[in-house]
């Protein structure tokens, strides 16, 4: 008899966001916005899953979504198996503490009229769990953990550099002690050399403190080096889920493909040369393209593709692929 393998920590199953349009030259009434639409994925303690995407492919309302800092149209959100798709405002508390959000701009996400040791701390204040001296000691702990000193507390975001500004930001999402932090294009602000100390700093506390992570970026590099899994979204669908070194060396989608040709590599065993490079832009997810939405820019499209949706499909253990011809 085999152990059953635990359950997930957070399990997605065939989440949608479907925003209605109510706004611009083309809108029609009942025109929706598929900007998620039906997104499965599981997320085991410990463990990062890379969610990688075009610039508005959905990646990062799969993570509002799962936070529920907007209301899914459909699918289930399941924390520790209980589904929170459904709760309100009050039954989700608790779960707010267990799930917390880093954003990509730390400067537009941290209130430039409170200090540092405030914004930190303010977690604490509203849910109630430390005030007055326990709070500061705590606040001044949680500056120690991302690399900041605690008589920096005192000052506004304005006096840090985007790279301490991120810090504050992970001290932050830190400080209820949560045990899922969706990283919403965290680095993509930050320059190339602070982008590798905010990335060590997020895999330190992961191992301090046993995190899971949904880190959402629009360009594989990024994710390469953090990842235990990574997942590649095209027009609100995940088209291909592979552990990290499966994916990178043996992707199975043409999109994947397209866009590990636009790595570039240090190991020449990794060469990226004669594969396709990715032309044209992404379709608008107000009509996407039927069938597979990746069909107007595959090169290896057949007839099927145009009007058959390509289902993802587990095609090698673990391994799982959304296209006709894998
Ligand atoms: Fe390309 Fe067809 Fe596969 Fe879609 S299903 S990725 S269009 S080959």
């Amino acid at each position: 008899m085999t152990a059953q393998a635990p359950s997930p920590l957070l399990e997605v199953k065939n989440l949608k966001k479907h925003f209605p349009l109510k706004s611009g030259m083309f809108a029609r009434g009942g025109d929706l916005v598929y900007a998620v639409d039906g997104v499965s994925f599981n997320l085991g303690k410990a463990e990062t899953l890379g969610m990688v995407g075009e610039s508005g492919c959905g990646k990062s309302t799969v993570g509002r979504t799962v936070l529920k800092l907007i209301e899914p149209t459909a699918g289930e959100i399941r924390v520790n198996g209980v589904d929170i798709a459904p709760l309100n405002r009050r039954e989700m508390r608790p779960y707010r503490l267990e799930m917390q959000i880093i954003f990509q701009d730390p400067y537009a996400s941290l209130n430039p009229r409170m200090t540092a040791g405030e914004i930190v701390g303010e977690p604490l204040l509203v849910h109630g769990i430390a005030s007055g001296q326990e709070r500061e000691d705590r606040v001044a702990e949680l500056f120690r953990r991302v690399g900041l000193r605690p008589d920096q507390m005192r000052k506004y975001p304005h006096e840090f550099s985007g790279g301490q500004r991120q810090r504050i930001g992970i001290a932050r999402a830190l400080s209820l002690d949560p045990k899922v932090i969706i990283a919403d294009e965290p680095v993509s602000a930050l320059d190339v050399s602070i982008q590798a100390q905010v990335i060590n700093l997020l895999m330190d506390l992961q191992d301090e403190l046993g995190l899971s992570y949904l880190f959402i970026a629009h360009d594989l590099s990024v994710v390469e080096h953090i990842s235990h899994r990574v997942a590649v979204m095209y027009l609100g669908r995940i088209v291909e889920l592979a552990d990290r070194v499966e994916l990178f060396v043996n992707p199975k989608h043409p999109y994947t493909e397209a866009l590990l040709s636009a790595v570039p590599r240090a190991d020449p065993t990794l060469d990226r040369s004669g594969r396709q490079v990715l032309t044209g832009d992404v379709p608008s997810p107000i009509s996407p393209p039927p069938g597979c939405h990746f069909h107007t820019r595959c090169p290896y499209a057949v007839a099927d593709c145009k009007t058959r949706t390509p289902e993802l499909r587990e095609v090698a253990p673990g391994h799982w692929a959304a296209c006709h011809l894998r």
